[in-house]
């Protein structure tokens, strides 16, 4: 065991550098379009924008708004922009750290709503099989009790199912728009109606589809009703560091009034320190993330978006015909927009993304059922052909029975074995805790 030391004398800032860019030789190579996950890229002009707006305010705190008048005035008027993007006339929110952030704070607002105005002690949410795990996280973290419906044959949330899992002690009912397994809208007008006729709230995780939907729309694209035009929504999540192309660190959560929001805040006036207000998860709010985003939507404007819209729908709508197109892989749903996941009945989806990975293609692993996932940006608009090659040749190899190269299908299909949750979590779990080794 050799666990790394502070160094007792400082390094060289160039030496520093030089080994920091050393590591990452073995990092995804997103800007290639090689990883259809975790990184959306607009190219190398709007990425130093990006750079050199957050290094700016990298040192700000947004904790303090009365400090720093200027992100201030970003954060309002990102929010402001976002709001009219999705129709929310009255909406008002507040800028968080992430996707995942925005569905912690609107579960917690959910339930904090649902005592104070409804009296129910123990909220409860409905969520479809599909929502993100951050919806989980939040029932977890806020003891908010999550009942999770199935989905219908159509990889939507089941309207049927919501209407039956809706209690007494409901205080939010989700939708996805897209959810990220499949990339399908869930019934958001049939959701919100239900919700609204029982009293509850209704949240639409946009974290994807926030920056892109409506740009898809102003484009003539067929997009299913999700924003604030629709009655009963009442929450929204849309990502600024996703389709909205800012740094990472960047998203928006809105509440259709005022008063919803503040179930969102917490407040202490007993602190030696000081009185104390804080809008979301987090204390120190980093002034770069909040800067970058402002930054990106004045640099784009709607025409940017727009452009920017149309070269990765036409993008997706090329991958998803190539991959149906392939002998023996099938569209889980029909996802229309740049999130979408294929299986197949006749081979071994997880062999197949070993065939790919050993080309150099990173595809997020599915399950229930089995499946590989794309997310679409403009990294891949030159990966289209290069990639459907190599995805009709492995899955060609494959289907003659030729063995796939060493991967982790072997792990997927041992974990998919397993029928006891627990089991899974203890190997989750072990996982974790080797990833974040201090002994490495
Ligand atoms: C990415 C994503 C989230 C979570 O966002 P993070 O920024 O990763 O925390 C939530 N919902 C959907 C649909 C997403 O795609």
């Amino acid at each position: 065991m050799t666990r790394t030391k502070l160094p007792e004398h400082g390094r060289p800032r160039e030496e520093v550098l030089a080994r920091m860019r050393q590591m990452r030789g073995d990092d995804a190579r997103w800007k290639e379009g090689r990883t259809w996950s975790l990184v959306y890229w607009a190219g190398e002009e709007h990425h130093a924008l990006l750079r050199d707006a957050y290094t700016e305010f990298m040192s700000e705190n947004g904790l303090s708004p009365l400090a720093f008048p200027s992100l201030k005035r970003f954060e309002n008027e990102v929010l402001a922009m976002s709001a009219a993007m999705l129709h929310g006339d009255t909406a008002a929110g507040t800028l968080t750290s992430g996707g995942s952030e925005s569905i912690l704070m609107a579960v917690k607002a959910a339930r904090e709503w649902a005592r104070k105005e409804r009296g129910i002690a123990a909220p409860e949410m409905v969520v479809p099989l599909s929502v993100h795990p951050a919806f989980m996280k939040a029932a977890h973290y806020f003891g908010v009790k999550p009942v999770v419906v199935g989905l219908g044959a159509d990889y939507r949330a089941d309207v049927s199912q919501v209407e039956r899992a809706i209690g007494a002690s409901t205080a939010l009912v989700v939708g996805s728009a897209p959810a990220y397994p499949h990339g399908m809208v869930d019934p958001i007008p049939e959701l919100a109606a239900l919700a609204a006729s029982r009293g509850v709230l209704c949240h639409v995780d946009a974290c994807l589809g926030g920056f892109l939907l409506p740009f898809a729309e102003k484009l003539g694209h067929e997009v299913p009703p999700f924003d604030f035009r629709v009655e009963g929504v009442t929450s929204i999540s849309a990502d600024l560091h996703k389709y909205g192309f800012a740094a990472k660190g960047a998203s928006a959560v809105l509440y259709r009034t005022r008063e919803l929001r503040r179930h969102q805040f917490f407040t202490y006036a007993e602190w030696p320190g000081g009185m104390y207000v804080s809008p979301s998860m987090t204390g120190t709010r980093p002034g770069g993330a909040i800067a970058a985003a402002w930054a990106a939507l004045q640099h784009l404007g709607v025409d940017g978006y727009l452009a920017l819209a149309r070269g990765i729908l036409e993008t997706s709508r090329r991958l998803r015909e190539g991959i149906a197109a392939v002998d023996g892989l099938r569209l889980l749903g029909s996802p229309r927009f740049s999130i979408f996941a294929f299986g197949s009945e006749t081979l071994d989806v997880y062999a197949l993304g070993d065939a790919m990975e050993a080309r150099g293609w990173k595809l997020d692993r599915q399950q229930l059922p089995p499946a590989l996932h794309l997310m679409v940006t403009p990294a891949h608009a030159g990966a289209v052909e290069p990639f459907l090659e190599d995805l009709r040749e492995c899955a060609g190899a494959l289907a003659r029975g030729e063995p796939a190269p060493e991967g982790s299908a072997a792990m997927y299909g041992m974990l998919g074995a397993i029928p006891e949750r627990q089991v899974i979590d203890g190997f989750l779990l072990d996982f974790l805790d080797g990833v974040l080794d201090p002994d490495a």
